[in-house]
């Protein structure tokens, strides 16, 4: 696996003075990363429901690696009830994702959120640029769009993490146009969460009817438990 580290040029000191937030630092996306958001949220607009599937499966990803690692170290192991779970706010019209995976640290956020490490993403941008409109849904099943997809439904990504083992969490949060920023966060216990401000056109998948058959259709082979939390807002 090739992993692009991020020349350090590319950091720039802090966003305060931008955001208000205090401790946050703003980083910018690669420019690999910025074509791929690009290409993902102007080319598969007509498939933009996939998001729900990438990011539930980003979830089991995470929950297996820590079920893993908790096989050497047993302090890493998954709560009872391990499971994802799935929250539409109307009130604040956002999506969050949340899962008991082995979750983030701020190294991870970057270096995962930020760059494109695995050549396949890298191919997937390569292949989609070629590609007539036509055969570009096909191109979904061949590579996974992973993460950058949430861009397709949200204008803002909120990612609150915190890594089994540490008592640290992180918040990653960007608008997809060229940079994020990481400050300090508080999440009770280890895990992620994925929020979604969703866009003013994507409000359909805020109703519980359309997320339910969205996880029957996307998130039924997942070997975690999958749970909608209606919350009724
Ligand atoms: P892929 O899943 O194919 O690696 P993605 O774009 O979907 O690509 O995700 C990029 C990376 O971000 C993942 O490999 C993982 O390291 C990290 N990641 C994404 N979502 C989560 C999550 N919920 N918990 C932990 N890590 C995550
Ligand atoms: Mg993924």
């Amino acid at each position: 696996m090739t992993q692009d580290k991020k020349p350090d040029s590319e950091k720039t000191k802090s966003a305060k003075a931008v955001s208000g937030a205090s401790d946050a630092t703003e980083h910018k996306f690669s420019a690999e990363v910025e074509r791929l958001l690009e290409l993902v949220v102007h080319s598969l607009y007509s498939d933009r429901e996939i998001f729900l599937r990438e990011l539930v499966a980003n979830a089991a990803d995470a929950m297996d690696k820590r079920r893993f690692e908790a096989q050497t170290d047993p302090a890493l192991a998954l709560p009872e009830n391990a499971g994802i779970v799935i929250t539409p706010l109307k009130s604040t019209r956002t999506l969050t994702v949340s899962d008991d995976g082995l979750g983030m640290t701020a190294e991870d956020l970057a270096q995962n959120l930020g760059t494109i490490a695995r050549s396949g993403t890298r191919a997937f941008g390569e292949k989609l640029g070629e590609a007539k409109p036509e055969d570009r849904p096909n191109l979904i099943g061949q590579f996974g769009v992973g993460f950058y997809s949430a861009f397709m439904v949200a204008d803002r990504v909120t990612v609150i993490s915190r890594r089994a083992g540490t008592d640290e969490a992180l918040k990653w949060e960007s608008d997809g146009k060229g940079s994020y920023t990481i400050s300090p966060a508080h999440r009770d216990q280890p895990g992620t969460d994925v929020i979604l401000h969703m866009k003013a056109d994507a409000e359909e998948f805020l109703d519980p009817w359309r997320l339910r058959e969205l996880i029957r259709k996307w998130a039924d082979h997942i070997s975690w438990p999958v749970r909608l939390r209606e919350t009724g807002q």
